[in-house]
């Protein structure tokens, strides 16, 4: 046999527990065909053997990258990029050259808007300082808040409100006007619609489809920016990824960008099932399921929120938030109700993942999976709960015996990456941190972690998220959170794969998987861990093609 291409002279970490290291791999129609010395991989060099010397650095599966928005990444590549900034001034310059870059968009769309980026919170009077006489809006970096200015808001038709589902809300003032904070999908969709993604929207708005369904011609222009995102994450040597947002419509772009040959990573997309959907919805999730099932696009798992976020006070909380007396937040599905959708879409072999950020939010969810457990078997389903940055310490255990996936994100930790510690730190309260944003505590008592940025969250760079995993900060008592290196490494290819019923295809590297491979630009067991942030991907292999060359 000849392999198509052997990399060698590498320090392959395989995360294959029986060989976990290797100095070479072979890999020949889009499969591994051999992982281990030198020597016996390099005898199947044949003429036509594209030799790759890594000399001396770090190879490893492709990553999973466990939870992400893959759409609105890629739709968002485009939008102006305001994290960081502070103050009127530094907002108005950015809008201003923004603006003159894109004389006829009927929205100037931002992204990465912090809570705390004016003094008080941002209104649209504030946004209309920035720019008067044309609708631009903030996003915020955690994408439960847009603001909009008047004009925005004016176009968008929702100056005078609009009734939303629980849980979102178009926040009016005591004009009786909009004041500009749009608070969860839905209350925001239709600003949203003004740039002409509203189509990219629905997957984590209301998991519908499109109607009318797209033309071809919208179709392309959608698939573009899907292509633009998968370019991006294939450059951060992402080989295979979990979209936390979907519906038909995402697959299908995604299948149209695989018949160009644009496909350059493999692709989960859920389910979205929403509060007032029937079980009957359902149905659609099993036929995504069927209609997706190979290795580079499948369906298979229901999506939901339980909760919002903590930043705009939605994540349901056990205990009242600091300073608001009798205020918990409240859960989107109430508790016998969501036992109800967990059990049905467990009998149906479908796979749950819920965004649950509140220890209350988490607590729903466990009970949830549990009753599933309890009506149908304990079997090997994986339900992940997606987040969980507070954590009853009783419902720890109980997360592990269930066999629940920690679905957690180090760039999320306050302090860890590009989120400040405040004010989210203040929000949970002091007597809570020990409990907030847990990692090695999940892990040691038997959780399954797998990694993830959440994209466009947070950055999706890998390395940049292993920097945060390896060097978190701890909180007044608790403990240190920080994985070690192999484990970090682990959640973020062999742990997410398994997390996403996929350890037979990828994540690990073994003869017989899929040629789903990454270099970095460096040694990483060498490298400090302060400075693994700042190393680099030097090549992406995904089922045997490059994907990326730096
Ligand atoms: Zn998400």
């Amino acid at each position: 046999m000849q392999a198509d291409t052997i990399i060698t002279n590498a320090r392959v970490l395989t995360m294959d527990p029986d060989h976990p290291r290797a100095e070479a791999i072979a890999l020949k129609a889009g499969r591994i065909v051999a992982v281990g010395l030198r020597a016996a991989v390099e005898a199947l060099t044949g003429p036509q053997t594209q030799i790759i010397d890594a000399d001396g650095r770090t190879v490893l599966p492709g990553f999973v990258e466990s939870h992400l928005h893959l759409v609105l990444g890629g739709a968002e590549l485009a939008h102006l990029h305001v994290g960081g900034l502070y103050g009127p001034e530094a907002l108005r310059a950015a809008f201003a050259g923004f603006a003159a870059r894109h004389p006829e968009a009927p929205l100037l769309m931002a992204q990465g808007g912090t809570y705390t980026m004016l003094d008080a919170p941002m209104t649209r009077a504030d946004l209309d300082k920035v720019l008067p006489d044309r609708p631009i809006a903030i996003t915020a970096a955690d994408h439960h808040t847009v603001w909009a200015n008047t004009a925005a808001l004016k176009a968008a038709g929702i100056l005078h409100g609009m009734a939303c589902p629980h849980g979102h809300e178009v926040v009016m003032g005591a004009d009786g006007l909009a004041t500009g904070e749009l608070r969860e999908f839905e209350a925001f969709a239709p600003v949203i619609a003004l740039g002409g993604e509203a189509r990219l929207n629905l997957g984590i708005a209301t998991g519908e489809e499109p109607s009318p369904w797209p033309s071809e011609a919208e179709m392309a222009i959608d698939r573009a920016k899907v292509a633009a995102g998968l370019r991006h994450c294939a450059a951060h040597g992402i080989t295979s990824m979990v979209n936390m947002d979907g519906n038909r419509f995402t697959l299908d772009l995604l299948d149209g960008l695989r018949r160009e040959g644009k496909l350059s990573a493999r692709v989960k997309v859920p389910f979205h099932f929403k509060p007032h959907m029937g079980l009957e919805a359902l149905d659609r999730a099993e036929a995504m399921t069927r209609d997706f099932a190979d290795d580079w696009l499948q369906c298979g798992f229901v999506k939901m929120f339980m909760d919002g976020v903590i930043d705009s006070r939605t994540a349901y909380m056990l205990n009242d938030y600091p300073g608001q007396p009798g205020y918990r937040a409240e859960p989107l599905f109430a508790p016998a109700r969501f036992a109800e959708v967990a059990v049905e879409a467990d009998r149906r072999g479908l796979q749950i993942a819920v965004h649950a950020i509140g220890d209350g939010a988490v607590r729903n969810t466990i009970d949830g999976y549990a009753a599933a457990a309890r009506a149908n078997g304990l079997r090997d389903m994986r339900h992940r709960i997606e987040h969980i940055e507070l954590i009853d310490r009783a419902d720890i255990a109980r997360l592990a015996a269930l066999g629940i996936v920690a679905s957690v994100q180090p760039p999320h930790a306050p302090g860890a990456m590009d989120f400040a510690k405040q004010p989210t730190l203040d929000m949970i309260g002091a007597a809570r941190w020990q409990d907030a944003y847990l990692c090695a505590t999940l892990a040691g008592q038997g959780a399954r972690i797998a990694f993830a940025s959440d994209w466009p969250v947070t950055d999706v760079s890998v390395l940049r998220g292993l920097g945060a995993a390896l060097t978190r900060p701890s909180y007044a008592g608790g403990v240190n959170e920080c994985l070690g290196l192999m484990e970090s490494l682990h959640a973020y290819t062999a742990g997410g794969a398994w997390a996403a019923h996929r350890e037979g295809l990828t994540g690990t590297l073994r003869a017989g998987l899929a040629a789903d491979v990454v270099m970095l630009t460096g040694d990483i067991e060498s490298a400090r861990p302060e400075s693994v942030a700042d190393m680099g991907v030097a090549l992406t292999i995904c089922g045997g093609q490059i994907t990326y060359q730096a």
